[in-house]
């Protein structure tokens, strides 16, 4: 079937930034239509921590309540352990929120297309976007195709690259980096059952760390993170040996209580990216998520940051964000999080530096949390 029409946003990219900017755009009555050459429901690389700006944006968009009867486990500590030392921290009630989730891609990207979705969004899955139009140097609309190599041919107020690391829309629009990070992490991780979970528990040793992560179905998600390096010779070669040497290193505790789990399906791993920061509005097109900043996971940030983006992006092409463009707000509060997540990723620290670095990084999420936070009231004003 050959997909055409004129629709005010066109968004490539169907997941956390994608679906939930097309979810804001049509709950203003804008018509939206969304491409991802991905399937409905279908997963994609991710720990899946959210952070509490992520949380926040959920219950703020009534999805909260979905993602908890998912079944997703409901986490209200994060506990940090060095050698010889554990730090408990538990949650406080802020922002209407108590609680962390770390859903499974399958079930929070699945969410929000729904909820798109029945705001109006339309979406058509197994659809490549191959080219962005432009006349007079604005972005006018875009062409592809669909899984049966039908020609889509779309017309749009903006064209909207939710379209992650690779993104099609930013390179077609010539977006600018703006700043480029110089280091990477790699990672391994598998889901695991029987492994119980205080909440999210963050280990850290020289040149290491690992991650327990509670999700859906009653099971964790568990990395083990270190130089792309170290990986590249010591654990892609041979995963499943090496993820557990790796996460031994971090903690022998929680290694031990994982060996005692079921590894459910096998590890994945990720080689590392330089992080990146693009500019992310022009004539006709807006970059959201990955496709315009990206930075290394190992701050599990990236999905909280798509949500805030699509926040602001909807509210700046609604004429609703007061105090400031998108571009202008976004890079205000990525600014430290980006160093502090360069210099984590580094995994070069000692034990002290790591302990105030990520003093840094809980530090760094403030502006964040207060510029989501103050959003309805610079609107009100
Ligand atoms: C190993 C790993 C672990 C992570 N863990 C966490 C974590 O614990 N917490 C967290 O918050 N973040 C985490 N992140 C980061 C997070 O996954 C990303 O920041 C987030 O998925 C970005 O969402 P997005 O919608 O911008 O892009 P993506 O999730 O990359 O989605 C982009 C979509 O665009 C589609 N697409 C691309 N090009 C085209 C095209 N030409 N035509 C049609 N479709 C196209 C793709 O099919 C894809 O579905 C992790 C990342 C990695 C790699």
């Amino acid at each position: 079937m050959t997909v055409r029409g004129k629709y005010d946003a066109v968004v490539v990219g169907a997941r956390a930034a994608g679906a939930a900017t097309a979810m804001l755009l049509a709950r203003r009555g804008a018509r939206v239509l969304v491409l991802d050459r991905a399937r409905y429901g279908s997963d994609t690389l991710s720990t899946h921590a959210l952070m509490r700006a992520g949380v926040v944006q959920l219950h703020r968009w009534g999805l909260l309540d979905r993602v908890r009867a998912s079944g997703a486990a409901a986490v209200s500590r994060v506990v940090f352990r060095y050698p010889g030392e554990t730090v408990r921290v538990d949650l406080k009630v802020a922002d209407g929120v108590g609680e962390l989730f770390a859903p499974r891609r399958t079930v929070l990207d699945t969410i929000l297309v729904d909820a798109a979705r029945e705001a109006g969004a339309e979406f058509v899955f197994g659809a490549i976007a191959d080219e962005v139009e432009f006349e007079g140097g604005r972005a006018v609309g875009l062409c592809g195709r669909d899984d049966q190599g039908e020609e889509i041919d779309l017309r749009a107020g903006v064209v909207i690259g939710a379209d992650g690391i690779r993104s099609l829309v930013a390179q077609a629009a010539g977006a600018e980096v703006t700043r480029r990070g110089g280091r990477s992490g790699a990672i391994a991780y598998g889901y695991f059952s029987g492994v119980p979970a205080e909440g999210y528990e963050w280990s850290y040793a020289p040149g290491v760390s690992s991650g327990v992560i509670p999700t859906n179905d009653g099971q964790v998600v568990v990395f083990a993170g270190g130089p792309e390096d170290v990986f590249r010779k010591r654990v892609f070669p041979r995963m499943d040996a090496g993820f557990l040497e790796i996460l031994r290193e971090a903690s022998p505790v929680v290694a031990g209580r994982v060996e005692g789990g079921r590894q459910e399906g096998r590890l994945r791993g990720f080689a590392g990216v330089r992080g990146y920061v693009r500019e992310c509005r022009g004539p006709g097109w807006a970059l959201v998520g990955d496709a315009g900043y990206f930075r290394d996971p190992i701050t599990a940030h990236g999905i909280s940051d798509a949500f805030r983006d699509a926040e602001l992006l909807a509210r700046e092409l609604s004429g609703e964000l007061p105090g400031g463009s998108y571009q202008q707000l976004r890079d205000d509060v990525i600014r430290d999080h980006f160093d502090v997540t360069e210099r984590i990723a580094g995994y070069d620290w000692t034990m002290d530096e790591i302990r105030v670095h990520l003093r840094d990084m809980s530090r760094s999420m403030k502006p964040e949390l207060d510029l989501i936070e103050s959003l309805d009231r610079r609107e009100a004003a």
